[in-house]
């Protein structure tokens, strides 16, 4: 008989669980808090591991067609402006590692995703349904819902994100931590910008403090702006005042070349404007049991939430979800069985970006010696530093 997996999550690892489990075989039900399948306005990076997953759900058309896919990847200094080091992508990914390196626009991410869970039969997507809890049986999981539904599967999959309430139930390790650090992100369309201000690449910028990162996106269509500063979280997201803080962002680049702040001025403080990440994370996993224990299992931000300097969060979420797809087929296996295998394979990985982001965090905005011995080695190795084999690779799922 074909198994229930209940998922509670509608992000972009949610749907790719829901894929993966429907592709395995099984029937899936998928809980959504929020009244829309909607992602927020802001850029991706995929890098090949990632682009090999979607592959090999037959996503590459639609990847290609709301895609950008840069040329090479620069990396430069804030304050001078000085190129640093350079990283072909386009061609030389392909060769290296079967894939291209994309950068999508978070809503055409999870739009593509969705349209795939959709043609699966078998699946059941549920919106406005906050999971609240669960009770777990010898054989079967209820999960109940905070609009009163109590639903049975086989497993369940905690796919609900940095605050992750089946993480609190499962794990119940605490909230994540706060890294002291801000993103600002922005999304301009590049018709929009002087000629000399729009990108075919993915550039980082970094200075002391902070760093930038720009890439296209929508077949190069729109600008992703990201600036990554130091300091505290507003008191009050909801009510955060975005045209005053495009003046706080201007503020703490005052220090740059002027073609980030020109950059950073191209964005219109009306519209969307710059919106405002508190960035948080959670020292990276220990162990298989911190990923699945019995018939609940994490997934994606739950699980293994990160710092985005090594741009792997929605990559690895998505590997969890290949990988997932991979245990759950295991029909011979009984399910707890086939959710420990899961998670035996991802948590060495998930915690080995984890450690990396973080590593990246510190270096990226490094002062001093460490920023001197960082510039001269992106100005010796160059690709050699930036090319990260082991995690470009995959994880051997596809
Ligand atoms: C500045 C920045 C830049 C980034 N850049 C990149 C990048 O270039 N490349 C990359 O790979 N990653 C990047 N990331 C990371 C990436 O955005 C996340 O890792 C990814 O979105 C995680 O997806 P998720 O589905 O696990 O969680 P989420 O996107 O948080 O989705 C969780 C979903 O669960 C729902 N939910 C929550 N609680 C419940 C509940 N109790 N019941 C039901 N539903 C619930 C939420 O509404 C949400 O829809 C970046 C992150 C930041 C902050």
């Amino acid at each position: 008989m074909k198994k229930q997996v209940l998922i509670a999550g509608g992000g972009i690892g949610g749907l790719a669980a829901a894929l993966g489990a429907a592709r395995a075989g099984c029937d899936v039900r998928l809980y959504e808090r929020a009244d829309i399948f909607s992602e927020v306005g802001a850029g991706v990076q995929l890098s090949p591991n990632v682009v090999r997953c979607l592959q090999a759900w037959g996503l590459q058309k639609p990847l290609q067609a709301v895609a950008a896919f840069p040329e090479r990847l620069q990396v430069r200094c804030a304050t001078s402006g000085q190129v640093l080091a350079t990283l072909p992508l386009g061609t030389d990914m392909v060769q290296r590692y079967g894939a291209v390196y994309a950068c999508v626009h978070r809503a055409d991410l999870h739009t593509l995703l969705l349209a795939a869970v959709l043609q699966e039969d078998g699946v059941q997507l549920n919106r406005g349904q906050t999971i609240s809890g669960y009770t777990e049986a010898a054989d079967a999981v209820l999960v109940h819902t905070g609009q009163g539904k109590e639903v049975e599967g086989d497993a369940l999959i905690g796919a609900d994100g940095l605050r992750s309430y089946t993480r609190a139930q499962l794990l119940g390790d605490g909230p994540p931590r706060t890294s002291g650090h801000l993103a600002y992100r922005a999304l301009v369309p590049q018709g929009a910008l002087p000629a000399g201000l729009r990108t075919t690449q993915v550039t980082a910028w970094l200075g002391s403090h902070l760093h930038a990162v720009q890439y296209p996106v929508r077949g190069g269509e729109m600008q992703n702006l990201v600036v990554i500063i130091e300091g505290p979280p507003p008191d009050d997201l909801d009510n955060w005042d975005h045209a005053a803080n495009a003046a706080d962002l201007e503020r703490a680049l005052a220090g740059a070349c002027s073609r980030l702040q020109d950059i950073v001025r191209s964005v219109p403080t009306s519209g969307s404007g710059w919106r405002l990440w508190p960035l948080s994370d959670r020292p990276p996993v220990s162990s298989a049991a911190q990923m699945a224990r019995g018939l609940v299992a994490l997934l994606g931000d739950a699980a293994h939430p990160m710092r985005p300097y090594l741009a792997q969060g929605a990559g690895m979420a998505i590997e969890d979800a290949a990988q997932l797809q991979r245990a759950l087929s295991m029909h011979d296996l009984d399910v707890a069985l086939r959710l420990r295998r899961y998670a035996l394979n991802r948590w060495e990985r998930n915690a080995r970006v984890q450690a990396r982001s973080q590593r990246n965090g510190r270096i990226f905005h490094a002062t001093g010696p460490l920023r001197w011995g960082r510039d001269a080695s992106l100005r010796l190795l160059g690709a050699r530093v930036l090319d990260i084999p082991w995690l470009y690779q995959g994880d051997g799922s596809v």
